[in-house]
């Protein structure tokens, strides 16, 4: 990485220190963005379709029309890791609806910020170290996750208060990821995760009903299980069978997988199928170079 890393907003590379959008920028105001983290290992963004289309439903679901062809956002997003000599990479890329004249009703007419956030992240996997310490500690929180019917969450928005205020209440514990349940109590996924786990010999996970973020890690380690084999259940569960499970593991596109050390304090740990699915993964990642 350079000394002064640069940052890509509205079509100039800057040095971040004045990478700087309006204070009358809507993703400010209201969280009025569409956003994407993206992982880049050897210089190719990982799953680069599926984080693009899914930026495109979150710009459909809020109508904001950037304009902007998926050609385009992948020349600045590259462009960005070549300013800053990068390789291996956390990308964050985001489109808000910009300034508009007006209060809170959207304008059709949208002039869009767009902006392109790097930094170094070096891969982990077999030829390198995990990004995350240790295993996960994870704590079921009172928050409860924000109903489909009111921000469907197959959105993925500036806008994180849900995670933030569960995240809030871990408090002094010692988690470090929060459980969120729905309103009938279920569990749904972590504040920026998605969670998986292990029982009766079937791999589990919450449905996208439940609600919960189509994670694109999700969608990946889904798709390696069915390779393998492996039984998978897209289901609805109660914590319990989460505290009960014989393994269980976090996904997101920074920490891969992610094994879950304890939930509410009970014991579940990782296992061989954390360990089949870990190794699978990071050979789809060496595949791509
Ligand atoms: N669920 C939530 C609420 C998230 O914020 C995230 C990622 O930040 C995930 C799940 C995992 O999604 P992905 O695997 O696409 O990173």
């Amino acid at each position: 990485m350079t000394d002064v890393p640069l940052y890509h907003v509205d079509g100039e590379l800057v040095p971040a220190a004045e990478a700087t959008v309006s204070v009358r920028d809507r993703g400010f105001l209201y969280g009025d963005a569409a956003f994407e983290t993206i992982r880049v290992y050897g210089s190719t963004p990982f799953e680069w379709d599926a984080h693009v289309d899914r930026l495109r439903a979150t710009c459909d679901l809020l109508a904001i029309d950037h304009r902007l062809s998926d050609a385009d956002l992948r020349s600045r997003v590259e462009e960005t890791l070549d300013a800053n000599d990068l390789a291996d990479a956390y990308v964050r890329l985001s489109v808000t609806r910009g300034v508009q004249p007006g209060k809170l009703t959207p304008d059709p007419d949208v002039d869009p910020t767009v902006v392109v956030i790097v930094s170094e992240l070096p891969r982990g996997g077999r030829e390198g170290r995990p990004v995350w310490d240790a295993p996960a500690t994870l704590q079921t929180v009172k928050t409860r996750r924000v109903p489909d019917r009111s921000i469907p969450a197959r959105a993925k928005t500036h806008n994180y208060l849900n995670g933030v205020l569960a995240r809030l209440e871990l408090g002094v514990s010692d988690a470090d990821e929060a459980l969120l349940l729905n309103a009938d109590g279920r569990i749904t996924e972590g504040a920026t995760s998605n969670v998986f786990f292990v029982a009766d010999d079937a791999l589990r996970t919450p449905n996208l009903d439940s609600p919960v973020l189509p994670g694109i890690t999700r969608s990946v380690v889904l798709d390696l299980a069915r390779e393998e084999g492996i039984p998978v259940e897209e289901g609805s569960y109660a914590p319990g069978d989460l505290r009960r499970a014989d393994e269980a593991f976090l996904t997101n596109t920074t920490w891969e997988l992610r094994p879950v050390a304890r939930v509410d304090g009970i014991a579940v740990g990782d296992g061989p199928v954390t360990a089949l699915l870990s190794r699978l993964f990071d050979e789809r990642v060496e595949a791509l170079y």
